[in-house]
């Protein structure tokens, strides 16, 4: 089956959700792209998974993957060779599919989750070699990268830093951007990635090559619109109506919200198979898909933005709580 790029794009964004186009983030994801990546005679990409400084969340939410489910991404979408949680093999038989891999340049994508340790020769997170000499992930990056088709940074510690690499940190701890600035990569940010964010990204790179990116490489179909844009409560902001505690109707601003500053479409895709998201669940954005997370220029994630922060946007002038 034949999908053009143009209905791909539709069927991935939040744009075409916005607008109510049928079949959007759901089983007609599964079936259409499915369908599309099965006619795809290039078979299964060998994928590579690599974790740094993480707490493997990213891997936990990709691996919730709903449409399509997890069995029909390993079986008809990739070939995941090597995962740390996941795969079979251990010990020096997985070290041999990353060395064989530096052998197969083009071959395969190399997905990188976590930041990258650089202090002290990247000795805060290694994997292999021995007690005296360890490979670091700092080596294997720098190893695999240069081979990769491509380089999917998968969550914000890889594509920005992330929190290991906050305010204080003492690890040396830096994003694959700083490690291999010329590589061909994506950054598929968020604390963690949402799932289809992950597999979408795959399935373009499958299908059409490299999606179009943003000034700070995310894939414009999932990150082209600022999480204020597409509130539901974005007319308690417009109407100066501000929650005061998190169980309250009302805008989050004072809570912290950084939904002004921060780019996803998760208000239109929802979390945990649809169910929910972040604002509606009463907490306010932390916008951890932005390079500025966690320490957000020193605001945190819990103070409000300042008026600075929010050029273009109306700002209201006459605050009032939602129960005054
Ligand atoms: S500040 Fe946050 S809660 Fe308020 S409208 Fe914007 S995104 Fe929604
Ligand atoms: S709404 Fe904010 S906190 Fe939630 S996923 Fe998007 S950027 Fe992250």
């Amino acid at each position: 089956m034949s999908l053009s790029r143009r209905n791909f794009i539709k069927l991935m964004s939040s744009g075409a959700a916005a607008l109510g186009v049928s079949g959007i983030i759901g089983p007609a994801w599964l079936n259409t792209v499915s369908k599309a990546l099965a006619a795809n005679k290039a078979g299964n990409i060998p994928v590579i998974w690599l974790q740094g400084q993480s707490c493997a969340g990213c891997s936990v939410s990709t691996i919730n993957t709903r449409f399509p489910d997890i069995a029909e991404v390993l079986i008809s979408i990739i070939s995941l060779e090597f995962h740390p949680n996941i795969m079979a093999s251990s010990g020096y038989l997985a070290l041999s599919i990353l060395e064989n891999a530096t052998k197969k340049a083009g071959e395969f994508v190399l997905v990188v989750e976590g930041s990258i340790s650089t202090a002290d020769k990247g000795l805060y997170s290694t994997m292999g070699g021995d007690d005296n000499n360890p490979t670091t992930t700092l080596d294997w990056v720098k190893k695999l990268g240069p081979s990769a088709k491509a380089i999917l940074n998968v969550g914000t510690c890889s594509s920005f830093g992330g929190i290991p690499a906050a305010d204080g940190q003492e690890t040396g701890a830096k994003s694959v951007p700083e490690i291999l600035p010329g590589a061909t990569m994506i950054n598929i940010p968020g604390c963690p990635s949402h799932p289809d964010w992950v597999i979408g990204t795959i399935a373009h790179v499958l299908l059409y090559g490299l999606p179009e990116l943003d000034r700070d490489r995310r894939p414009k179909m999932f990150f082209a619109n600022l999480v204020h844009e597409l509130c539901e409560r974005r007319h308690y902001y417009e109407e100066g109506i501000m929650a005061e505690d998190y169980s309250d109707e009302g805008c989050l601003h004072e809570l912290g919200c950084k939904g002004p500053i921060a780019h996803c479409d998760a208000s239109i895709r929802g979390w945990n198979n649809r169910v929910n998201w972040c604002v509606r669940s009463g907490g306010p954005c932390i916008g951890c898909t932005e390079p500025s997370f966690p320490d957000h220029k020193g605001d945190g994630l819990y103070a409000a933005l300042p008026e600075s922060a929010l050029q273009g946007i109306a700002w209201v002038k006459n605050k009032k709580t939602a129960a005054a």
